[in-house]
């Protein structure tokens, strides 16, 4: 099998999955308790922490989370206290970032939603007259999980720094984190959402990293883990899990991942295919727009060829309407044909080649029919 859907989720690093089982057998005391084996667990929590946390940013706190959808939604709860202010967003969220938004506005919540641009980048000029004294809040995401677009957080922060001086920027870093260099403090992004299972570790652990000198509401109460914000047991060989993973990742040449991108846009290139794409782009997706077939059924055609692509969003990829695309720009022909390539990994170059060849021969044959 060719999985090519890494966007999505990716296979755990052999020695991820070895340092779980280990850890889990051997070390699986509660971090809480005081006695010394418990130590040692909390020990190595903690120095996962702080790795993690340097790869973040530097002076910030890293608190674990079930997932990201988590982090996204924590950051929320904690940048909009009392519903005051206004909040912007763009419209080439995640859902897990987007529907909250939503659903606070429902409650009467004053919510932005800021256009993009046809590459799929957040429009600048739209984002600076949403941005303005009583904005409270902003999440802009790095990188999309659907065309690999890397936003300019900077300019974006710089702007709410100037206009809105005590508002939080969020940043949803999950396609990013570990994958395209990343320095929140350089940034100026003030919370920052990750999440372990996109970078080879395990499902069911994520982070919210926040900027020094920012408190944050505690999420969920209890026994006052997570410096008491994020009560609950703590995850501990997936916390370590995460580590490993972040620390194998950091290996990957990130040219041997350009070189696979560039080997399929090239196969696939004709006049027939859009490639959905900015020129500061990450090297782990490649988005295409296919006019006159539906994604699904090529879905469907190479799943039965043994190779695994997405449709856009995982989340969403049950849904008809593709909101992110649809805000660039693209009619409903193209969203209708279009599919995301990701990369891993674990993904051979000579595998890759046949692969492309295959879609694009799956391709003409639907649009031949
Ligand atoms: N944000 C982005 C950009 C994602 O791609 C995903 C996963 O698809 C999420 C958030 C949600 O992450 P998790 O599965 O850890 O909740």
């Amino acid at each position: 099998m060719i999985y090519l859907d890494n966007a999505a989720t990716t296979r755990p690093f052999d020695n991820v999955i070895e340092r779980m089982r280990d850890f889990s057998q051997n070390c699986y005391f509660n971090p809480s308790a005081l006695y010394g084996p418990s130590f040692v667990a909390a020990k190595e929590v903690d120095k996962v922490r702080a790795y993690i946390a340097s790869r973040i940013g530097s002076g910030g706190k890293l608190y674990f989370t079930s997932c990201a959808t988590e982090s996204n939604t924590w950051a929320f709860h904690s940048g909009i206290k009392n519903k005051k202010g206004n909040i912007v967003i763009s419209m080439g969220e995640h859902a897990s970032v987007y529907e909250n938004a939503k659903n606070l506005m429902s409650q009467g919540v004053d919510v932005r939603f800021v256009g993009l641009n046809s590459d799929g980048t957040v429009n600048e000029n739209e984002f600076v007259k949403a941005v303005d004294s009583d904005t409270s809040f902003v999440s802009v995401i790095h990188c999309s999980n659907e065309t690999g677009t890397i936003n300019n957080l900077k300019s974006l922060t710089a702007h709410v720094k100037k206009v809105a001086s005590k508002a939080i920027f969020h940043s949803d870093g999950v396609q990013a984190f570990g994958k395209i260099g990343v320095n929140c403090t350089d940034l100026g992004v003030d919370l920052y959402s990750i999440s372990a299972h996109k970078i080879c570790g395990p499902k069911g652990i994520g982070a919210l990293w926040v900027r020094g000198g920012l408190n944050l509401s505690p999420l969920l109460h209890g026994g006052g883990q997570e410096a008491g914000l994020r009560s609950g047991t703590e995850n501990t060989s997936a916390i370590v899990g995460f580590g490993e993973a972040l620390k194998t990742f950091t290996e990957i040449s990130a040219d041997k991942i350009s070189e696979m991108r560039e080997t399929v846009k090239k196969i696939l290139s004709s006049d027939i295919i859009a490639i959905n794409e900015a020129h500061m782009h990450s090297p782990y997706i490649l988005s295409v727009s296919v006019e006159g077939i539906k994604a699904e059924i090529l879905q469907r055609k190479l799943a039965a060829q043994n190779i695994l692509i997405g449709l856009g969003s995982a989340c969403s990829s049950r849904f008809k309407k593709n909101r992110v695309l649809s805000a660039m720009g693209r009619c409903e022909r193209q969203i209708e044909g279009s599919i995301r390539i990701s990369f891993g990994p674990q993904n051979l170059h000579d595998d890759i080649e046949w692969a492309a060849n295959t879609i694009k021969e799956a391709i003409f044959s639907l649009k031949s029919i």
